[in-house]
């Protein structure tokens, strides 16, 4: 494979309570194929719960598929991974005060992936840290402060240089902006755009702000309860979409210029992993469902370039309005 990452197959069940003796297994993640290649940045979209956690841990090796794989470089990679196999993909979380140790300085957090994986001689760790501050835009200012004495975004930017302390190949983004002030966010933004054109950092971006997927990712993944029902080139797939439920996502960002005072709304229940409907998983709220739908699980239309599990996919925007506006 050419690819860096292959997520294969991937399904992750896990146990919950049903009852006080009886637990049932849940399916956070159904079957899920994704690649992602050197240097590219893809996003993956979807409404809390998706999923999409979930998916994100298993490709860092924090959980384990209950069938499928993972496959970095070509190979099959296990779920205890041998520390040479873990650097190479790195895990930014949502919130960095919670990811960074409160008693440590800059200096000590990223000393320690720097000792650990003897990234550079015991001498040299200093001035390798201080380059890695500077890669993210920081500096000796910051080097032997604690977290709190530095604003939200610099705590993300010194999670982010933590992470790349081990030199990854893939940088993989949990809501990694999703606390930050709108600002604050674009600058992180552009951070991990610059990142991977200096580095040919892969990056796989986790969000639910469509926004921040159209202005920085090369592809997009969108996940519905488990599933990708869409996948493709952001700027064609977010024109384009041939699934009801990239439109809804997409119609449910707010825009400038477009005061209404409608909402629009994907109608019926959210979902829930514990009830994965039959046939197409988005049909009890889909407006375009057709009785077909609700039996037979739609193929993935290759719709040049971009992928759409659903039985319209080509027809989609020739009927346009197909998710409903309601009065707020
Ligand atoms: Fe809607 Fe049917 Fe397409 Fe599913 S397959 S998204 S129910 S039209
Ligand atoms: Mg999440």
């Amino acid at each position: 494979s050419a690819h860096l990452i292959d997520v294969e197959r991937v399904v992750v069940e896990y146990p919950v309570r049903s009852g006080p003796l009886r637990t049932r297994r849940v399916r956070a993640v159904d079957g899920v194929d994704l690649h992602l290649g050197r240097g590219e940045i893809l996003g993956l979209v979807g409404e809390s719960g998706c999923g999409k956690s979930t998916l994100a841990r298993t490709v860092v090796g924090l959980r384990e598929p209950s069938s499928g794989r993972i496959v970095v470089d070509g190979v099959p990679a296990p779920v205890r991974r041998p520390p040479q196999l873990r650097r190479r993909i790195q895990m930014v979380y949502q919130d960095p005060g919670a990811s960074l140790d409160p008693r440590r300085t800059v200096m000590q957090t990223l000393r320690e992936p720097l000792r650990r994986h003897r990234i550079v001689p015991p001498e040299q760790t200093e001035r390798r840290a201080l380059e890695l501050l500077e890669l993210v835009g920081l500096g000796r200012r910051q080097l032997h402060v604690l977290p709190r004495e530095l604003s939200g975004g610099q705590r993300q930017r010194v999670a982010i240089a933590r992470a790349l302390a081990v030199e990854p190949a893939v940088l993989v983004a949990d809501e990694a902006v999703a606390a930050l002030d709108a600002s604050v966010a674009g600058a992180v933004l552009n951070l991990l755009h610059e990142l991977r054109d200096r580095l040919d950092l892969a990056v796989l971006f986790i969000s639910h702000d469509l926004a921040a997927v159209r202005g920085l990712c090369d592809r997009v993944a969108v996940m519905y309860l488990g599933a990708i029902v869409e996948e493709g080139p952001t700027a064609a797939t977010f024109a384009r979409p041939g699934h009801p439920y990239t439109r809804a996502l997409l119609d449910a960002v707010p825009r400038m210029h477009d005061r209404r005072d409608a909402a629009v709304v994907v109608r019926g229940e959210p979902p829930s992993p514990l009830e994965v409907p039959a046939g197409c998983r988005f049909h009890p709220r889909c407006p375009r469902a057709m009785a077909l739908c609700g039996t037979a699980v739609p193929p993935a239309i290759d719709m040049d370039g971009a992928v759409a599990a659903c039985h319209l996919a080509w027809n989609i925007d020739r009927s346009f309005d197909i998710v409903e506006r309601v009065s707020e």
